[in-house]
């Protein structure tokens, strides 16, 4: 039998037996094993796990690991503790997550610009009030993040007719975008938006990156859209750009504190959409398929695929 490859995160028995299914029909000749199934023995001999969410300290069992394959986004956590480590983190890259996001922004771009969220309002009222029709053309949305989330998403709002811009930490040249990086890059990138989207990691440069300045910089009754992490928006100064209507809408899929506490105001505005967190999930299905080749490749090759880099912070 080869080394083993412990599969540790937050799951509970029904997940993790999905994975394990998954993960042992694509590579039958692994040992995928729950950490709980590992002997001390089995534990010195690991060179690669894969991991959701998992707590890091149940990493630290493992002396000998050289490389994690996160099947989450979200990576902060390990980012924090094994920052300077030598150990390599590797994130989902999935085709199938990408297209379930673009589809999530697609989705809500479209009700927001079709002012199907002012019909939802007047329904309640009984009011019968047509508004004047706008085309995609006439909307400029701007994605904040031109990853492989963000490229994805810019590539499927243009086909559908939308004028896209994007913000990104390194410049970039995306066919059919107006692309900007740098402090004066987000300003203009976001002055003429009616949609911003906040499709960026969490990090200390991406902290609060929406608050009251940046709020104060876009078109009044811009509406936002945040699938990236919580942590870029400040809390208190988008609902004080609600209260004054320079925002008109925001659709929030992430936040500070998930699950939303019940007692969070976010939960009863009026002009505030709450997700739980589910505009693009991991499926086991899709996503044990690209876990696996990154894992016969290196078992072929030696090659590590892409890392997070500890100094970026994503
Ligand atoms: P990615 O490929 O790493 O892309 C991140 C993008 O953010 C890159 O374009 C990067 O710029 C940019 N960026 C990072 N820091 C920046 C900064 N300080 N200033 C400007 N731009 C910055 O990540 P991804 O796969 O697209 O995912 C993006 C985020 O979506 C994830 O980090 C995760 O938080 C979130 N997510 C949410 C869900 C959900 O269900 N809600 C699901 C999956 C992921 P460069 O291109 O120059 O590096």
């Amino acid at each position: 039998m080869t080394r083993p490859i412990p599969v540790i995160g937050q799951l509970d028995e029904d997940e993790l037996q999905d994975w394990l299914f998954h993960l042992r029909k694509h590579l039958p000749d692994e040992n995928f094993q729950p950490l709980q199934h590992l002997n001390e023995s089995d534990k010195n001999q690991v060179e690669i796990a894969v991991v959701a969410n998992p707590d890091p300290q149940d990493l630290s069992q493992l002396p000998n690991l050289i490389w994690v394959h996160s099947v989450w986004a979200g990576v902060e956590k390990l980012i924090e503790k094994f920052s300077g480590s030598e150990l390599k983190l590797v994130r989902l890259i999935d085709p199938a997550l990408t297209d379930t996001m673009s589809e999530a922004v697609l989705t809500w771009s479209l009700f927001i610009h079709r002012r199907f969220l002012d019909y939802q309002t007047f329904q309640q009222k009984k009011d019968w009030q047509p508004l004047p029709y706008k085309s995609a053309g006439e909307a400029n949305i701007c994605i904040l993040g031109l990853g492989q989330l963000g490229q994805a998403t810019a590539k499927r709002l243009l086909d559908n007719g939308f004028n896209v811009s994007g913000w990104s930490r390194s410049e970039k040249q995306v066919e059919g975008v107006s692309c900007y990086s740098g402090a004066q890059g987000l300003k203009q990138a976001t002055s003429e938006a009616d949609i911003i989207v906040g499709l960026l990691p969490s990090t200390q440069d991406t902290f609060h990156l929406m608050d009251a300045k940046f709020f104060a910089n876009c078109k009044t009754g811009v509406s936002v859209i945040n699938f990236g992490r919580g942590s870029l928006i400040s809390d208190t100064d988008l609902l004080k750009a609600l209260d004054s209507k320079q925002v008109n809408h925001a659709v929030l899929d992430v936040f500070h504190q998930e699950p939303l506490p019940n007692d969070h105001v976010y939960w009863g505005h009026p002009r505030v959409s709450i997700l739980p967190h589910i505009s693009a999930h991991t499926q086991p299905v899709t996503a044990s398929k690209v876990v696996a080749k990154n894992i016969r490749e290196y078992r072929q090759t030696g090659m590590i695929p892409p890392c997070v880099d500890f100094n970026k912070g994503y």
